[in-house]
């Protein structure tokens, strides 16, 4: 491989004279190149090829869309719960209530992007058939980007709404009002199907200000983080990274103040309480590990309105939405799930950026689990 070498940009945060972070030169990976990368690793832990191929689409079509917070990023603190038993490999959904419209699985701390895919073509396969389906997973290990999940289900012409609450490790949001860590970055997401000419809404986001992997993206990067993102031990704002990964630890700030906070609290209940894993009170064990929980509501729009009128109305909608004039001539208004269709066309065909830090964690993350030196020798860089 002969991935191309640039350097990162050097942004006028990273120049601030407070800063000691060491700006680190990434390189462009085909992602063909990191699949492969990141399925070998899989494979050398026990995966089956499917399983395998299931978590390395996930975590490249995460870089891909511009989310590398839950990209390959993520394969040194997987190979890492797998040495501590976090994670076990070539585990499944495991049906423990069905009734009606509600399904709900045991992720059985199998990989997440496993269980929950299994999860959630139970919820479609439902909601083709009878029109809705309440899905439930509990105990799964990190499921990555959840609109993956959403995609699915609007392929299927279906309406998701998925709400997530994550356990494991320290609380790493404040609550509105607060000065220390008390949820982690609970994600939603809302999907709803496209139409022809209209690709479908798909907003996908943590209920952080901002998501954890991406200051730890920062962080391997070398860059501070903008304004308003981070509190340190004491609660008093800061701009650096490091203080989400050292001791004393700071915490995010929870996404539009109070409403955030709102969210963040709603996943806890609907994702964590009632997939009967729990929330993040005190008692649910801290073990370094990263468990998520899902609930997901996937129904068929067409069972409430007239296909062609809803087909009208979003198209409609969105060119309303779109009409407004830009605050800056250069960014137009885009729909949510429009930033990371474009950043897939570009990283397809000019390749992903992998910081030079992340590429060696990974690169340890194979030998860790007994790959040689040879074996990854095709990945020199
Ligand atoms: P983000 O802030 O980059 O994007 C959030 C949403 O806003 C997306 O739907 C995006 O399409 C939309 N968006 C972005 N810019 C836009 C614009 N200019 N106009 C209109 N819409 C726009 O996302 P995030 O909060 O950093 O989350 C990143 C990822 O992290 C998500 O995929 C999320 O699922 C994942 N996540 C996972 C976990 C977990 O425990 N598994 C926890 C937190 C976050």
């Amino acid at each position: 491989m002969s991935p191309k070498r640039r350097k990162t940009k050097n942004s006028a945060a990273a120049k601030t004279k407070k800063s000691a972070l060491k700006l680190q030169p990434t390189i462009l990976v085909p992602h063909e190149e990191l699949r492969a990368y990141t399925m070998a690793i899989l494979r050398h832990i026990g995966s089956t090829a499917k399983e395998a191929q299931i978590v390395a689409d996930h975590l490249v079509d995460a870089n891909l869309t511009g989310h590398d917070s839950h990209g390959v990023g993520m394969m040194p603190r997987y190979i890492q719960n797998f040495r501590n038993g976090f994670v076990t490999p070539n585990r499944h959904a495991k049906p423990v209530r069905r009734d009606g419209a509600f399904l709900q699985f045991d992720g059985q701390q199998g990989f997440g992007q496993v269980v929950a895919q299994e999860a959630t073509d139970k919820g479609i396969a439902k909601a083709k058939k009878s029109g809705l389906a309440l899905v439930s997973l509990g105990n799964a290990h990190h499921i990555g980007r959840v609109g993956t999940y959403g995609e699915r289900a609007v392929a299927q012409g279906l309406v998701s709404l998925s709400f997530v609450n994550v356990l494991g490790h320290k609380p790493t949001v404040a609550p509105y009002g607060g000065s220390d860590g008390r949820f982690i970055t609970n994600p939603i997401c809302f999907a709803i199907p496209g139409t022809d000419g209209l690709p479908p809404f798909v907003l996908d986001m943590a209920t952080s200000v901002i998501a954890l992997g991406k200051v730890r993206v920062a962080m391997n990067e070398g860059r501070l983080l903008p304004e308003g993102k981070l509190i340190d031990h004491r609660g008093k704002p800061t701009r650096d990274p490091r203080v989400m990964f050292s001791e004393p630890l700071g915490a995010l700030l929870p996404l539009g103040e109070h409403k955030g906070y709102g969210l963040a609290y709603t996943c806890e209940i609907l994702a964590g309480i009632l997939s009967a894993t729990g929330s993040i009170q005190p008692k649910t064990p801290r073990t370094g590990g990263i468990i998520n929980n899902m609930l997901s509501v996937i129904f068929d729009p067409v069972r409430l309105v007239d296909r062609n009128w809803f087909h009208g109305e979003l198209k409609a909608l969105a060119k309303h939405v779109k009409a407004s004039r830009p605050s800056d001539p250069k960014s137009p208004v885009l729909m949510p799930g429009d930033p990371e269709r474009a950043t897939m066309a570009q990283r397809r065909r000019d390749g992903v950026p992998v910081d030079r830090t992340t590429w060696t964690e990974i690169r340890n993350a194979g030998l860790s689990v007994g790959m040689t030196a040879k074996q990854l020798a095709r990945w020199n860089t």
